[in-house]
């Protein structure tokens, strides 16, 4: 395997150390403890999973952690209810709403009703249009991870060729924000784009955000090139026993891994990285909420 694997879960290790050292920090000089509010509607095992991980990472970092579990039938007024409450709660400086929600609720609306300033996913339209505005902004965890990745990866990114496939709210159009601002050339791919593995063999920096399992093939990709692989796709492996499932990317990792310079593996890559950046969302929202300088890690 001639690439070198990016260690998302050291990366991000460390980086979490960083941020307990910045909220202990904060405590001491103003007596102030960041506060993460997770809200799950339903009982959606993967989700839960995801909200119990969260709260045992903030805790970890030295902050706050309040959980809020909802009926699966609870009413779209009733959780706006709730978010409104959360908006007005001064200990909590950021909500995450976990997603999907059930049928009975409109994603956006909730999206909308999360305060901009406690928007900890950065999901909201001030937040997006202020991060395409490139001022400052809360910003979606998961592509932040994947840039830090590329940067610490690669270190200056000016004038490098990212091709992201994908444009969705939650990922691609976010990680063509951020790479723009690294001075990357962006192009952005998707379900309607034109020799989609033509365009990929152009990149230097190729983010796979798609949710289609091992979608990008070997050839696809430049020799040398960098490779994050935002995808989470559990598939069937009958090799490991009847029923069995295992984790994948949209990357074909083993058959990539022989033409790229740097890949980063599926589970271990990026996700780790997306808890990470919520926990500095989090501290972020708490010092601006404070009037504070963001702390500098
Ligand atoms: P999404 O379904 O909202 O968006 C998928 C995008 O892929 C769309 O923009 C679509 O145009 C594009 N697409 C679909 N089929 C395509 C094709 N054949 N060719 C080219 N483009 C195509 O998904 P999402 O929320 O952006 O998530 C993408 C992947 O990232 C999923 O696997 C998801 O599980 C994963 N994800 C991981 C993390 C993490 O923490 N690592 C966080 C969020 C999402």
């Amino acid at each position: 395997m001639p690439a070198a694997m990016i260690d998302g879960k050291a990366i991000a290790e460390e980086f979490r150390a960083r941020i307990g050292v910045g909220v202990a920090d904060l405590k001491t000089t103003h007596n102030l403890t960041p506060g993460l509010a997770v809200v799950l509607v339903g009982e959606d095992p993967a989700s839960q999973v995801y909200v119990r991980n969260k709260g045992v990472a903030t805790k970890a970092a030295g902050m706050a952690s309040f959980e809020y579990r909802l009926d699966k039938d609870v009413s779209e007024a009733d959780l706006i209810a709730q978010v409104t409450a959360l908006n007005k709660d001064d200990d909590v400086h950021g909500i995450l709403v976990q997603f999907p929600v059930p049928p009975q609720i409109t994603q956006q609306t909730i999206i909308e009703t999360i305060s901009p300033s406690k928007d900890v996913d950065g999901l909201n339209p001030v937040n997006a249009g202020r991060l395409a505005s490139r001022l400052d902004a809360l910003t979606p965890c998961t592509p932040q991870g994947s840039v830090m990745l590329a940067k610490q990866t690669l270190g200056n990114l000016e004038g490098l060729h990212a091709v992201i496939v994908g444009r969705s709210n939650l990922v691609g159009k976010p990680v063509a924000q951020l790479l723009l601002q690294e001075n990357c050339t962006v192009t952005m791919a998707h379900s309607r784009t034109r020799d989609l593995a033509d365009l990929c063999r152009t990149a230097d920096i190729l983010v796979a955000a798609v949710g289609i399992p091992e979608m990008v093939k070997a050839d696809w990709v430049k020799p040398g090139a960098c490779v994050i692989d935002v995808g989470i796709n559990r598939i069937d492996a009958p090799e490991r026993g009847e029923g069995k499932t295992r984790l994948v990317g949209d990357v074909d990792f083993e058959a990539v891994a022989e033409i790229a310079g740097h890949i980063t593996p599926v589970p271990g890559g990026v996700g780790p990285m997306t808890i990470a950046c919520l926990l500095k969302n989090t501290l972020d929202a708490a010092c601006v909420q404070a009037g504070l300088d963001k702390i500098n890690l």
